[in-house]
């Protein structure tokens, strides 16, 4: 695990010139995508959040125990008190789990078990409500293809899943006290308990059912 505590912020004309660009969808609703496998979203890192429980779920898959799992992939950043998991990339910002296959499509080694965040992409969860979700205009394969509908079970889950992980982490820190590690480590514990027990949320086969984008 890297531990970052400084983090540079993007500047706001740089903000307002992302999100000038985001693309607000219906909920429920429709879009229209195709993933064309260039890669290009898993080479801008490190920019995939994740939850407790994508963690959890990453290192069962990779039979590692949490801890390893933290050390080899995951840099934290702690702003404002709140520990942020976020998955490392290489010096280029290449995600460590994107591999290439032999036709030049991108591949990603854990993809039954990769983070909601790239379960959802292209489309962007940026709020605890559904209603504010975007579509990514960057990704090449957006446009392209027959109009879907949103996987909303995947969306609803994957908001469920925030929301109990940033409330489990508040919970540690605030009637607590625990310093943003501990309590960071203390809510990885007890997703892993949890998955021990057979949480519906550690079986990859009820997350896959789902859907997905
Ligand atoms: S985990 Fe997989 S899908 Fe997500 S950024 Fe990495 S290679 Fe891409």
């Amino acid at each position: 695990m890297t531990l970052v505590r400084r983090v540079t912020e993007p500047t706001i004309e740089e903000f307002e010139e992302y999100t000038k660009r985001l693309i607000k969808l219906s909920y429920p609703g429709k879009y229209v995508f195709t993933c064309t496998r260039c890669g290009r979203c898993c080479s801008g890192g490190p920019n995939v959040s994740l939850t407790v429980f994508d963690v959890v779920r990453m290192a069962r898959f990779l039979r590692m125990k949490w801890k390893e799992f933290l050390k080899s992939y995951v840099k934290v950043i702690i702003a404002d008190v709140i520990p942020h998991m976020l998955l490392r990339g290489n010096e280029k910002g290449h995600c460590l789990f994107l591999s290439w296959r032999h036709d030049g499509k991108s591949l990603c080694v854990i993809y039954p078990a990769r983070p909601m965040r790239c379960r959802v992409y292209p489309i962007l969860v940026e709020s605890l409500k559904p209603q504010k979700l975007y579509i990514d205009p960057r990704s090449p394969g957006v446009g392209q293809g027959k109009e879907r509908d949103i996987p909303q079970k995947l969306i609803e889950a994957y908001i469920k899943e925030r929301i109990r992980h940033y409330t489990i982490i508040h919970y540690y820190i605030v009637k607590k006290g625990y310093e943003p590690l501990q309590a960071l480590y203390k809510a990885i514990e007890d997703a892993w308990s949890e998955a021990e027990q057979g949480a519906e949320w550690s079986n990859l086969d009820y997350i896959e059912s789902l859907g997905s984008t």
